[in-house]
């Protein structure tokens, strides 16, 4: 038994075990470590007068139905993200305060056979998580501007598209292009084009609405898709869009410099497919750069005749 209890106090897991009372009968090493809580002070107690939040959740089912049918079950971070509130062991992370757990339940059975005792193990994934969660931005974010990137706009196009139809909302999304922006990388560098091709991102985010989904569509291209929004309310945010940016001041370096953008607008058509509605609001745009750039073009009625 003392080999065991070696074990018992250095694996790299958290050990639990609950009798039938749920009160805490074991409490291993990395429990104490984790939660704060040493051994002494919370066997014999009440696992749900420690932790009152614990029992209010599917624990108490899971742990009801081991006792009463000796299965296993697991706790899965991916629906719960823990089961025992600790800190983050991987230090402050404002995403994942909590440690983030894959939790087991077992029975334990006496000499008897009878199911006197559940355990419970309580694995540390947090880091997993938190590579996760990286990797699945790094999927669908633009690196330089932190909006989404062509990937995910077309994947996102495709879903709206759909919804729209099932719904019979509208749908409608703008495709915006820098003006002469060849001229920013040529006359103050490339590092200045970055500045630039952020600071714009930064201020269309903060004009569209959080259910708009914007991204860099190309080089100084971006595409917002915009649900739920009609054709008119669309010209709307795309004139928005353009005054903005032409009264703002994008400052790199010890240089100002002022910027403009064309943009074109389209909504949903009936047999309209992710190729058609980005063709027409590419022609839009494209019809707008023709026309003197610096204003917004829906297809195929120029709208706006800006300076
Ligand atoms: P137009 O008004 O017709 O759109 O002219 P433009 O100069 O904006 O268009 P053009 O297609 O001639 O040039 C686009 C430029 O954008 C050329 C390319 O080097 C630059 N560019 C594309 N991606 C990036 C980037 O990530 N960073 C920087 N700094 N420049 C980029
Ligand atoms: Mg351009
Ligand atoms: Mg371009």
């Amino acid at each position: 038994m003392s080999e065991y209890h070696q074990i018992f106090n250095t694996i790299n897991l958290g050990l639990v075990v609950l009798d039938r009372e749920l009160t805490v009968t074991c409490w291993n090493r990395w429990m104490e470590l984790h939660s704060d809580i040493p051994a002494e002070r919370i066997i014999g107690r009440k696992i749900c007068d420690v932790f009152p939040a614990l029992c209010e959740n599917s624990f108490i089912r899971i742990v009801k139905s081991v006792f009463a049918f000796g299965n296993y079950a697991s706790y899965s971070q991916k629906l719960h993200k823990y089961l025992f509130p600790m800190k983050n062991p991987h230090g402050s992370s404002a995403l994942f305060p909590q440690m983030q757990q894959n939790c087991t339940f077992g029975p334990l059975r006496n000499d008897n056979k009878e199911i006197s005792a559940i355990y419970i193990t309580v694995q540390d994934v947090t880091d997993f998580v938190i590579y996760e969660h990286k990797l699945i931005q790094m999927a669908k974010v633009d690196g330089l501007t932190g909006v989404f990137n062509r990937r995910y706009l077309d994947t996102r196009l495709q879903e709206e598209l759909e919804r729209s139809r099932r719904h019979g909302n509208p749908l409608s999304i703008m495709m915006l292009d820098i003006d002469h922006f060849k001229e920013i990388n040529d006359t103050h560098g490339h590092i200045c084009g970055d500045y630039t091709l952020r600071k714009i991102s930064e201020l269309l985010l903060e004009l569209v609405r959080t259910s708009d989904i914007l991204g860099r569509y190309g080089g100084e291209e971006f595409c917002c898709i915009l649900p739920e929004t009609s054709f008119e309310q669309a010209l709307v945010l795309a004139e928005r869009c353009r005054t903005q940016v032409a009264a703002s001041q994008f400052s790199c370096t010890d240089h100002q410099s002022r910027v403009t953008v064309s943009i074109g607008v389209t909504d949903l058509h009936r047999d309209d497919t992710l190729d058609s509605i980005i063709k027409r609001a590419d022609d839009a745009l494209y019809q707008a750069k023709r026309t003197g750039r610096n204003r917004v073009c829906s297809s195929p009625v120029p709208v706006e005749n800006a300076t």
